[in-house]
């Protein structure tokens, strides 16, 4: 059975857990390594139990905590050769360098990396399978590619990327130049990208969307939910928000 949680989502750090017989996964570390320990005794997850950690790509809010970690509960790190280079980690023996076009093993759970279009050196994302079941995490991206609605074709559970709405941003805080990087091709997907992004998956095998990287000042949880709702005719049920601060509980895929 594959099970998974969040430590927490969104510009201020992400990580998410996956479990999957005697496998453990940590994907991304945005968070100190104080604050993951804490997180994951939240979640009830023995530290000591993490097989490896991935990586998607060096910004703070994904690798701030992820070498100190890896140290700390001697663990590999996997990652691409750019994103090693970027961390300025690629000579660590701990770190295992991954190529994009190459699925591999850690132990029971099968890797799939995705390369997506992000302001960052080689970006990517992970489609997780055990056995039959599959789930495909998906955010920082600026805008959906073909490569990308291939990869996440019928997974059992989606963490998606809803992080801003462009309305919200073009008047919101943020700089000019931080606006453009944000809505850009490069930088994060909008409400209505991941709408689209659902709109164009086989939702046959579909039991969750967890609603993640969600802005906390250029987005609104109801209007997010919403508007990926309405993409999902019949499955608006399927949906879950992925919090800053408290992320979500374990989620467990079922057997069809
Ligand atoms: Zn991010
Ligand atoms: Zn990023």
């Amino acid at each position: 059975m594959m099970r998974f949680a969040s430590l927490g989502s969104g510009s201020k750090g992400n990580a998410t857990l996956i479990t999957a017989a005697d496998t453990a996964v940590l994907v991304d570390c945005g968070f100190s390594v104080k604050e993951t320990l804490l997180r994951m005794a939240r979640l009830d997850f023995a530290p000591e139990r993490l097989t490896a950690i991935l990586v998607t790509h060096e910004h703070g809010d994904h690798a701030k905590g992820v070498m100190a970690l890896s140290r700390r509960l001697k663990v590999p790190v996997y990652m691409s050769a750019g994103t090693a280079i970027a961390l300025d980690c690629i000579a660590d023996v701990q770190v295992r360098v991954i190529d994009l076009h190459q699925s591999f093993a850690l132990g029971d759970v099968h890797v799939h990396p995705v390369a997506v279009p992000h302001d960052a050196r080689e970006a990517c994302q992970f489609v997780l399978s055990f056995g039959e079941q599959r789930l495909g995490i998906l955010t920082d991206l600026g805008h959906v590619t073909p490569h990308v609605v291939s990869a996440y074709q019928a997974v059992d559970a989606l963490i998606l990327e809803a992080n801003h709405d462009p309305e919200m941003l073009a008047v919101g805080p943020y700089p000019p130049s931080l606006k453009r990087r944000v809505g850009g091709p490069l930088g994060h997907l909008s409400n209505g990208q991941s709408a689209e992004l659902l709109s164009q998956i086989d939702l046959q095998r579909l039991q969750r969307v967890v609603i993640s990287h969600i802005s906390e000042q250029n987005n609104d949880l109801s209007l997010a939910e919403s508007v990926l709702a309405a993409a999902i005719p019949g499955h608006e049920a399927k949906l879950q928000i992925n919090l800053q601060d408290t992320g979500f509980d374990w989620c467990q895929i079922q057997p069809l």
